[in-house]
């Protein structure tokens, strides 16, 4: 048998041999380029429930069976709520002069009926007060929140950065949302969408809003509650590159007849509110063992003014390549495989969640369904298109030396720390919440936060392809070492019943 083992001190097993299949497997047969091209430029962005994300599962789902995996398909999770697409998006300012602008609407807001023009008015703050002092000078105008950061500072730093050694081994909490803090987001954000309503009830034909820090025509998108039943769409509202948002305002400032055009085309998907992850499975072969599984996953879903590739398809685009190696090694695992690309994490972690309760329980109860004690652990990659450095325990210490063995063969990539901090905001977070073992790799940054997170510039373009192919290598060990150990991984004790962080009822 062609197995060589290393045995290093908590007497964690090592198959060093299957380790170096997995890495020469990658180097030589590399399908990293084609599945992203694929999710991101074929597909297109994956706004959860929109044409684009239907056909990223519709090509998930066929690669899955193309490659052998068994149990391939779509799972819906629950209700999810309306679809949404943008269809068009010009704005430009006509007077004094012309100046296309970059732009995209919020998600799940209205288009215009048709192409307008109209003049602009400047509102010193978004909320009912400022709207009345307006009063009837808001009528048919276009309306710009007076931006609080009027200025662009020089960028003298570099936008992309890899951790240092000593920024690996001070790798703090990542600030993690609690119930708590979910609790007062929430309400102001129901409040800003009614103001935005209000707006539009007082004759407003579209609002303009930039996003602070923002720069170099880059935008950060995002929208909120338009997707949920009963929630009606508020009106057509546009986010302005701050340096086309800056000039607008700076004309105001001066008086200047300022008009702009604008033609925004959106279309609501009705037909299928279900929301739906897309999973795959390579049968686990020890006849003692197989009913337990190993998850790896990342999620699908995306914002709409790129192409998802580094939010996330890069942790799709990796963790479809480990399963891909490990099928493609023919390796018989003991336990189950099994990939879960989630929808609806950017409104709230859904798919994930959503999952969770279906299969294994809700962490408001605890009320535990057979499966739980089935999962020995979930990987999960949602941090960008940057390499792994390493791992977040979650807190769970038991799981410590066992992570640090298995990361010896990848010293020379890079990956040598294992944390035991908690990592936040993303969908190992419903496992943990049930008491499975859930975790987050530590990537490098790279222009992650910067320049590409939530943006219309996370594209193809800004994935770093051989990070992507050092971070699949490492999965597919991870999975691997889970699937054949002996035991399952070590847990944390079960949480206390609590409301999940992200776990809210609509209409509030
Ligand atoms: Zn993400």
């Amino acid at each position: 048998m062609l197995l060589s083992t290393a045995l290093v001190f908590s007497q964690e097993k090592i198959d060093t041999l299957m380790m170096q299949r997995i890495k020469d497997e990658e180097k030589n047969n590399s399908q990293i380029t084609t599945i992203a091209h694929n999710i991101t430029d074929v597909c297109g962005s994956r706004l959860t429930n929109s044409p684009g994300y239907n056909r990223a599962l519709d090509w998930i789902t066929e690669t899955l069976k193309d490659w052998g995996m068994v149990n391939a398909g779509r799972e819906a999770w629950g209700e999810f709520g309306k679809g949404w697409n943008n269809e068009n998006c010009n704005v430009a300012m006509k007077a004094p002069y012309y100046q296309p602008f970059i732009a995209y609407p919020a998600a799940w807001t209205k288009g215009t009926a048709k192409m307008i023009k109209a003049k602009v008015v400047v509102i010193e703050n978004l909320d009912s007060a400022n709207i009345d002092k307006l009063g009837d000078t808001v009528k048919g105008k276009i309306v710009l929140i007076k931006s609080g950061y009027p200025a662009i500072k020089s960028a003298f730093n570099t936008q992309a950065i890899r951790h240092t050694d000593s920024s690996l081994i001070k790798m703090h909490d990542e600030h993690m949302y609690g119930r708590k803090e979910i609790e007062q987001v929430v309400p102001f954000l129901e409040k800003m969408y009614k103001t935005k309503l209000y707006l539009q009830s007082k004759g407003a034909v579209a609002l303009l809003v930039s996003t602070g820090g923002s720069r170099d025509g880059t935008v950060f998108v995002d929208g909120f509650f338009g997707y949920v039943k009963g929630y009606e769409a508020s009106l057509p509202e546009l986010i302005v590159a701050r340096e086309h948002y800056l000039l607008l305002q700076r004309l105001m400032a001066d008086n200047k007849p300022v008009e702009l055009e604008i033609n925004v085309q959106n279309k609501f998907y009705t037909n299928d509110l279900t929301g739906y992850n897309v999973v795959g499975e390579i049968a686990g072969t020890d006849p003692n063992l197989k009913s337990q599984v190993v998850m790896l996953g990342g999620h699908l879903d995306s914002w709409h003014s790129g192409t998802g590739a580094t939010d996330n398809g890069a942790g799709c685009i990796a963790t479809l390549e480990a399963l891909r190696i490990l099928k493609a090694l023919d390796i018989r695992p003991r336990r189950t495989i099994r990939i879960a690309l989630w929808g609806g994490e950017e409104q709230g972690l859904y798919g994930s969640f959503g999952y969770v309760k279906k299969h294994f329980g809700d962490p408001k109860d605890m009320v535990l369904k057979p499966e739980q004690k089935n999962i020995s652990a979930y990987y999960n990659l949602d941090n960008g298109s940057g390499k792994i450095r390493g791992i977040f325990l979650q807190n769970n210490e038991a799981a410590k030396d066992i992570f640090k063995v298995w990361l010896e063969p990848f010293a020379g990539l890079g990956a040598t720390t294992v944390a035991i901090n908690n990592s936040g905001s993303t969908d190992h977070i419903s496992f943990d919440a049930v008491g499975i073992p859930g975790f987050e790799f530590i990537q490098d940054p790279l222009e992650y936060e910067t320049r590409t997170h939530h943006s219309n510039m996370d594209t193809y373009d800004h994935l770093a392809i051989d990070d992507l192919k050092q971070a699949a290598v490492i999965i597919a060990a991870f999975v691997y070492n889970t699937a054949m150990r002996d035991e399952l991984l070590p847990r944390k004790p079960l949480p206390k019943p609590e409301r999940f962080a992200f776990d809210f009822d609509f209409p509030l």
